[in-house]
């Protein structure tokens, strides 16, 4: 199954990846993950990549395509992955298309979760995550059983760079301008699924594996 996760900032995306790649076996491809692990490693993408990520921009496509291709043609894909924050934008959606019909594949499913607005800034502003496992957690609405410890591995929770309000009302917007039109572009295939973010964590959940089938 080849899945592409689509929603704001704060939508829920990562929450639900870690359920969905358990459930369905794909690896769980995650472009904002790869950049933090990037930054935190001090490479040159890492560096490049920061100063957008900083300002609540989108990295540019050049620094971004690529990766994306190379992840989706390792060996543990052969069988579907799950993209989680690709693509961004219709040139990204472009070439990820280019990429798939060139490898004789095709996506089965976008995933596309909606959130109002007005509650999306609460929600990556009280985010936390794991520094060892990256588990997702928030202080308010998913709290840990001990206040800065993850429930899953113990080790301690941090607050990412750009969880802050002003980014993350500058990448809502981003998102508004840029992103939002994928779920035109992808209805015209069909293969939208839309579903309803602002419900309980298990019950998003449970509306996903209803449209991706059990
Ligand atoms: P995204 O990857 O789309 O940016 P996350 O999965 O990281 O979103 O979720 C953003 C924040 O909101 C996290 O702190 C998470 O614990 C919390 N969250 C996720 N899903 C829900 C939900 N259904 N209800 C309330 N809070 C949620
Ligand atoms: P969220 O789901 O909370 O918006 P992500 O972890 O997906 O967070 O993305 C964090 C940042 O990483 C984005 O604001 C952007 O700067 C950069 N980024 C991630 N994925 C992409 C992408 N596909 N294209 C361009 N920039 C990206
Ligand atoms: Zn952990």
């Amino acid at each position: 199954m080849r899945i592409i996760l689509l929603g704001p900032p704060g939508a829920g995306k990562g929450t639900q990846a870690a359920n969905i790649v358990e459930k369905y076996a794909i690896p769980h491809i995650s472009t904002g993950d790869i950049f933090r692990k990037n930054i935190k490693e001090g490479t040159e993408l890492g560096k490049k990549a920061k100063e957008y990520m900083d300002q609540g921009l989108l990295v540019p496509d050049e620094l971004t395509c690529g990766l994306v291709a190379d992840r989706i043609s390792q060996d543990d894909c052969k069988n579907g992955f799950m993209l989680d924050g690709f693509p961004r934008n219709i040139a990204q959606a472009e070439q990820l298309d280019k990429y798939l019909s060139e490898a004789g594949t095709k996506l089965d499913k976008i995933v596309n979760i909606e959130v109002d607005k007005s509650i999306l800034v609460g929600r990556a502003v009280g985010r936390r995550i794991c520094k060892s496992c990256g588990a997702t957690f928030h202080v308010e609405f998913n709290p840990t059983k001990v206040e800065g410890i993850c429930d899953k591995c113990g080790a301690e929770l941090h607050q990412r760079a750009d969880d802050n309000e002003e980014t993350v009302s500058k990448r809502i917007q981003v998102y508004l301008d840029e992103t939002k039109p994928l779920v035109g572009y992808y209805n015209k295939q069909g293969i939208v699924a839309d579903i309803n973010g602002d419900q309980a964590i298990e019950k998003v959940f449970a509306d996903i594996v209803d449209a991706l089938g059990e």
